[in-house]
């Protein structure tokens, strides 16, 4: 019989056992223990927190890579430009301090929940993730990766090794917030992300936004994004959302919100998001 945990310390141990097939790759955990409590686990569980090379964000040349072993916590003590301040708000948000503690960035993405908060921000940020597997290695766009609510793009052999980010510009900014029915330890209604860089008269460069919690999977806003960009320093950049710049969203009725508050609210939180990045 099969061992039912391996921690490997190399990819080269790990990756042949996932080409092997039958295992579950785990992390911090934080999604998958909660997922299984009171029944066995169904698959053997391969723990990728000793790989070497996996852990912590590092910037090399245009590129800042965060490993696939990279915690929450990692991401709040990080030294990172105002860019980053989404996903430092994100990871705030992630439960509480035991779970950022444990709980990785590249999980919660591979996790794909509809609500999960780091996927938004990395969308907006135009993240790409590595994927290795015995056969090599390949990148996927963030936005391409998650295909729906629990499905992602992850193949059984493959094992996320890191998420890639394009070094935003210096004067590039970010904004993330997120509406659940109460402050601390909710899951969300809506969530934002917003990313803003900017030329050196002020005018908006380029812009990300993404919105998470309002489809199967988190969506970026083409539309609302391309008409931010090019306005001047000081322009009012929250006038420019319009109900229409909504449409990739798919909201649900259920528990927490109807559809239709979660369309309301998400313009808000972007009319937030925008002012707060309008000076
Ligand atoms: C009390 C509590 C509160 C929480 N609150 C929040 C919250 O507010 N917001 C939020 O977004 N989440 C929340 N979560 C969910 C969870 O903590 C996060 O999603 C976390 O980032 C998951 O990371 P992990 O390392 O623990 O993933 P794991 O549980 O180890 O794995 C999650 C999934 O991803 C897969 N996976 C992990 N790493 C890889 C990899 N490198 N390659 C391929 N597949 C991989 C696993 O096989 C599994 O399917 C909460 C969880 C708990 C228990």
């Amino acid at each position: 019989m099969s061992a039912r945990y391996e921690r490997p310390v190399s990819l080269a141990e790990a990756l042949p056992l996932l080409a092997a097939g039958g295992w579950g790759v785990l992390a911090g955990g934080t999604d998958v223990y909660p997922a299984h409590v009171g029944r066995p686990l169904p698959q053997p569980l391969l723990d990728i927190t000793a790989i070497e090379g996996l852990r912590g964000i590092r910037r090399v040349g245009d590129v800042w890579t965060i490993g696939a072993a990279t915690t929450w916590t990692d991401v709040l003590t990080a030294d990172l430009p105002p860019a980053f301040d989404a996903l430092k708000q994100a990871a705030r948000e992630v439960g509480g301090v035991q779970i950022q503690n444990a709980g990785t960035v590249a999980g919660n993405l591979c996790n794909a929940s509809p609500a999960a908060d780091g996927t938004p921000v990395l969308m907006a940020l135009g993240a790409d993730v590595v994927l290795r597997s015995t056969g090599g290695e390949r990148r996927v766009a963030a936005i391409d990766f998650v295909l729906g609510s629990r499905r992602t793009a992850c193949r059984p052999d493959e094992l996320v090794t890191a998420i890639e980010i394009p070094a935003p510009g210096e004067r590039a900014r970010s904004v993330f917030a997120k509406l659940g029915g109460r402050r601390y330890l909710t899951i969300s209604m809506t969530m934002v992300a917003v990313v803003l860089d900017r030329t050196a008269n002020g005018a908006v460069a380029s812009a990300g936004v993404a919105v998470g919690s309002c489809s199967a999977r988190a969506r970026r806003l083409p539309a609302l994004e391309a008409k931010l960009v090019g306005a001047t320093a000081g322009a009012d950049l929250a006038a420019r959302v319009a109900a229409t710049d909504l449409s990739p969203l798919t909201p649900i009725d259920d528990l927490r919100a109807s559809a239709a508050y979660r369309l309301d609210a998400t313009q808000t939180l972007l009319r937030r998001a925008l002012a707060s990045l309008s000076t």
